[in-house]
């Protein structure tokens, strides 16, 4: 019965594998024409400052309404996107919306915030990123000030050395550089200190971790090594009043997460920048429970 179960087990696996694999290239051209007819949206996420409780900057994430599949997560398509090099065009597109949108609130009044963009590894690894960034910044004539990029610390920090060069370029254009996911991949510290970012991005799976006292101590960890090296701490995944209370006690510099705000459309954004959470940050700092 062993054997048989075992068989299939097996035969099952190959089915499921190929079915993962047809659907994957249904994705793929899906997405050439997700991208040709607007299917893509982009959500911003607003940031909070722990010291004034300010919306002082949002993060900008795709989504793809597919018309038969509804709304399909990033979590799903980016990886293909970025198996597939589709990542490129579709890298570009977001940076002209974040662009178009920008101006949008500008005639608003609205410009004293940052926004981040996530950049994937293809897209870093490109070696015509830094051109691509700079007519981005110039044909849509924000301060690069502004804008940071989100890089994930495997992009970085595989091949540490040759990317030093890479980040003073990007940087050179007086943008702010942020590692994401920070505490997944293997930092060297000593390429940390060299490299001209900005900002730390502590992992959400940390902060989701913050109920054991281990999640705790790496959440701690982090926050001290922004401040050492004269870095932005900021935490995403926020969900508990617990979570904040401690990375606010613990001066924790940035906070993101469901419990100020979830992803936004853009035509929410006004109202969100003009929302401020000082009597939860003030509630937090004395419950000293
Ligand atoms: P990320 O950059 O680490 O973004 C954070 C993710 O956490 C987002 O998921 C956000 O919606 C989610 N999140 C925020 N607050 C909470 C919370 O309190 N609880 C929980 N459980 N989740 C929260 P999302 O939007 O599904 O994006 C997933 C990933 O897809 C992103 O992770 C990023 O790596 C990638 N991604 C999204 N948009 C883009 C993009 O425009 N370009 C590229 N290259 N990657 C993108
Ligand atoms: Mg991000
Ligand atoms: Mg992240
Ligand atoms: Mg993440």
């Amino acid at each position: 019965a062993a054997k048989a179960d075992g068989r299939s087990c097996f035969r099952f696996y190959n089915e499921e594998m190929n079915a993962r694999s047809v659907e994957q290239l249904k994705l793929e051209e899906d997405l050439r024409e997700a991208m040709r007819q607007n299917q893509l949206e982009l959500r911003y996420q607003p940031q909070v400052d722990a010291r004034t409780g300010a919306v002082v900057s949002l993060e900008a994430l795709v989504r793809w309404k597919h018309p038969r599949r509804g709304m399909i997560s990033p979590g799903d398509f980016i990886p293909v996107a970025e198996r597939t090099g589709q990542i490129i065009e579709l890298g570009e597109w977001v940076m002209s919306e974040v662009a178009r949108h920008c101006t949008y609130w500008d005639t608003l009044g609205l410009d004293h915030f940052r926004v981040c963009v996530n950049i994937s590894p293809l897209q870093f690894n490109q070696p015509e990123l830094t051109r691509t960034i700079r007519d981005f910044l110039d044909r849509s004539g924000l301060d690069p000030r502004r804008i940071e990029l989100e890089l994930t610390e495997s992009a970085i920090m595989t091949d540490a050395r040759a990317n030093i060069e890479k980040l003073k370029e990007l940087a050179a254009l007086g943008l702010d550089l942020a590692v994401d996911d920070f505490g997944t991949g293997y930092s060297s510290l000593s390429y940390l200190k060299r490299f001209p970012i900005t900002t730390l991005k502590i992992d959400q799976s940390f902060v989701a971790d913050m109920s054991s006292a281990d999640g705790v101590a790496i959440v701690d960890a982090i926050i001290v090594l922004a401040k050492t090296l004269n870095l932005r701490s900021i935490a995403e995944g926020i969900e508990t009043q617990e979570q904040l209370r401690h990375l606010v006690q613990n001066k924790c510099d940035l906070l993101q997460g469901y419990y100020f705000a979830r992803p936004l459309y853009p035509e929410d954004v006004p109202e969100a920048l003009r929302r401020n959470y000082s009597s939860d940050i003030t509630e937090a700092l004395m419950d000293l429970t």
